[in-house]
C-alpha cells in the first residue's frame, strides 16, 4: 500500500512477533517491528531459553551422585550462582542478536521503542517521539506474570522474572502454584541446594494434566526433598528484622524463607497502548479478542501469541504468526491449529505429553483402553537412583485411535514431541504394534504394550 509507510508494522519483538516480521519482509513486504524491552520476548529472554539452561544447572548434583554406582569417584563439588547468571546473560545477548539481525536480515527494520495506537494505522513510537502509519499491523506484545495484589506483602515477593537474577541464591524459597512455573522452578531451586516449599491451592500440582503423571511426578519430588503443602496458599508475606520472610500459610503453619516467588498464572500485555482508544476489543481478562485467523474486530489489526490468552506457548504464537502471513499477506486464509498440542514440563524428572489425559478421555469416549507401564529406567540401575519412569497410552477402543500419550521421565519431553505427530495424525494402537522397538531405549515400552492394563467403560474401570 503506497500511501502508508509500511505494509505491516508489528508491536512485539518476541518469538511471534519477530517469526512474522521476518517473514513478512522476506515476502518482499515493507515491515517494520518495534520492541520496548529486548528482541526475544519472553521465551528467549526470561523464559524456556534460560529455564531450561538453569534445569541443567541444576542436575548436575544428580549427575554427580550417579556416577559413584558407575565407576567415578566425583570430588565435593560447589555452585556458583553469579558465574550461572552470568554466563545465561551471555547466551541471551547472543539469542537476542540473532533475533534483531533475522529481521534485518530479511529487510525489515527494528525499533526499540515502545510503541503505541494512534488510529487504526497509525503508530507512535515514543523513544523516535514520531508517528508512522502502516496498512496492516500485527499486535505481538506476549503477557507477564500475574501479580496477586491481594496477598499482603506480595511487595516482598519476586516472579519468574526476577527469579532468574537473583542477586544471591537464597538458602530456602516458597513458590506459590502449581502450573508449569512453579513445579519447574521449585525443580531448579531444589537442585541447585535450596531448601524449596512448593504451596498450591488445588488437591494435586499440574491441574491440567494426566493424573497418574501429577501424582508420581508429586511423589518423586517429595522423595528428592522438595517440600509441597496442598492444598493451601498464604495469607500474608512479612520481613523479619533479620531481612528474612515469614509467610502464612491458610493452613496454619508459618514459614521462614529467604524468598518467596509467586507463579500463579500469566496476564497479557495491554495497557497503556492505545487499543481502547482506537476501538480494539478486549476480553475482561484484558486479552485482545480474535476471530479464528488471529484478526482482531478492526479488519487490519491483528494479534497473536500470549495477548490473545489463547494457548500460551511459544511454538503456538509462531504457528499463529505463519498462518496470519498465509492469511492476510498470501490470499491463502489459514487457521492456527490448536488441536492435539504435545508439550513438556521441565520438571525433574520430566513431563512429556500430548493429547487427553485418562480423565478426559472417559468423558469423551465410552470405552477407553489405557496402557500403562512403570518401570526403573536403564540409568538408573547402576546408579541405584529409586526413580521410576511412567508412560501411559490413552486409547479409544471403539476407533483405536491413541487420543493421548503421557510419559514421566528422562527425556519425556523430546519424546513428546515424536509422539505429536501419530497422535496428531490419527493413528490407532495397531499402527504403534507394528512399529519395531529400538532396544535398549526406554520409549521402546511405548510399542510394547500389547495388552491394556485396564479398561474404562462408561466410566467404570474394568
Ligand atoms: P499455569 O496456568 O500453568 O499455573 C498457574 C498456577 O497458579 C495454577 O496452579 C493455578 O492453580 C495457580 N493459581 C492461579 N491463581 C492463583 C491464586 N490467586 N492463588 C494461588 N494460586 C493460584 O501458569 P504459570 O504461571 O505456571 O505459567 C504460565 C503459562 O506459561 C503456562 O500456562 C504455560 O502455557 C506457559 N509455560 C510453559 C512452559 C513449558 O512449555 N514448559 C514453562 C513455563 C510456562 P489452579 O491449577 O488451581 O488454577
Amino acid at each position: 500500500m503506497a500511501g502508508y509507510d509500511y505494509d505491516l508494522f508489528v508491536i512485539g519483538g518476541g518469538s511471534g512477533g519477530v517469526r512474522a516480521a521476518r517473514v513478512a519482509a522476506a515476502l518482499g513486504k515493507r515491515v517494520a517491528i518495534a520492541e520496548e524491552y529486548r528482541f526475544g520476548g519472553t521465551c528467549v529472554i526470561r523464559g524456556c531459553v534460560p529455564k531450561k539452561l538453569y534445569v541443567y544447572a541444576s542436575q548436575f548434583p544428580e549427575h554427580f551422585t550417579d556416577a559413584a554406582g558407575y565407576g567415578w569417584t566425583v570430588p565435593e563439588a560447589s555452585f556458583d550462582w553469579q558465574t550461572l547468571v552470568a554466563n545465561k546473560d551471555k547466551e541471551i545477548a547472543r539469542l537476542e542478536a540473532i533475533y534483531k539481525r533475522n529481521v534485518e536480515g530479511s529487510g525489515g527494520e527494528t525499533f526499540h521503542s515502545r510503541a503505541v495506537l494512534v488510529d487504526q494505522h497509525s503508530i507512535y513510537l515514543q523513544a523516535e517521539d514520531r508517528t508512522v502509519s502502516a496498512d496492516q499491523i500485527l499486535i505481538a506484545t506476549g503477557g507477564r506474570p500475574a501479580p496477586h495484589p491481594a496477598l499482603s506483602g506480595h511487595e516482598y515477593c519476586v516472579f519468574s522474572n526476577e527469579a532468574f537474577d537473583l542477586k544471591e541464591l537464597p538458602k530456602a524459597i516458597m513458590i506459590e502454584g502449581g502450573g508449569y512455573i512453579a513445579v519447574e522452578f521449585a525443580n531448579i531451586f531444589h537442585g541447585l541446594g535450596v531448601d524449596t516449599t512448593l504451596v498450591y491451592r488445588g488437591q494435586e500440582i499440574l491441574s491440567r494434566f494426566d493424573m497418574d503423571l501429577r501424582r508420581s511426578l508429586h511423589e518423586t519430588m517429595e522423595k528428592k526433598g522438595i517440600k509441597i503443602l496442598c492444598p493451601a496458599v498464604s495469607e500474608w508475606v512479612r520481613k523479619t528484622p533479620e531481612g528474612r520472610l515469614d509467610v502464612l500459610l491458610s493452613s496454619g503453619q508459618t514459614l521462614t524463607v529467604d524468598q518467596v516467588m509467586l507463579a500463579i498464572g500469566r496476564i497479557p500485555n495491554t495497557e497503556n497502548m492505545g487499543l481502547e482508544g482506537v476501538g480494539v476489543e478486549l476480553s475482561k481478562t484484558g486479552a485482545i479478542v480474535v476471530d479464528k485467523y488471529s484478526r482482531t474486530n478492526l479488519d487490519n489489526i491483528w494479534a497473536i501469541g500470549d495477548v490473545t490468552h489463547r494457548v500460551q506457548l511459544t511454538p503456538v504464537a509462531i504457528h499463529e504468526a505463519m498462518c496470519f502471513i498465509e492469511t492476510a499477506f498470501k490470499g491463502n486464509p489459514i487457521a492456527p491449529d490448536h488441536d492435539t498440542i504435545p508439550t513438556a514440563v521441565f520438571s525433574q524428572p520430566e513431563i512429556g505429553t500430548v493429547g487427553l489425559s485418562e480423565d478426559d478421555a472417559v468423558k469423551r469416549f465410552p470405552d477407553v483402553e489405557i496402557y500403562r507401564a512403570s518401570f526403573r529406567p536403564m540409568r538408573h540401575t547402576l546408579s541405584g537412583r529409586d526413580e521410576k519412569m511412567l508412560m501411559k497410552l490413552v486409547v479409544d477402543g471403539a476407533s483405536r485411535k491413541v487420543v493421548g500419550a503421557h510419559i514421566l521421565g528422562p527425556d519425556a519431553g523430546e519424546m513428546a514431541q515424536l509422539l505429536g505427530i501419530p497422535l496428531k495424525a490419527g493413528l490407532t494402537k495397531d499402527d504403534f504394534d507394528r512399529t519395531m522397538a529400538v532396544h535398549p531405549t526406554a520409549a521402546e515400552e511405548l510399542v510394547t504394550m500389547y495388552k491394556p492394563t485396564y479398561r474404562v467403560k462408561n466410566g467404570e474401570r474394568i
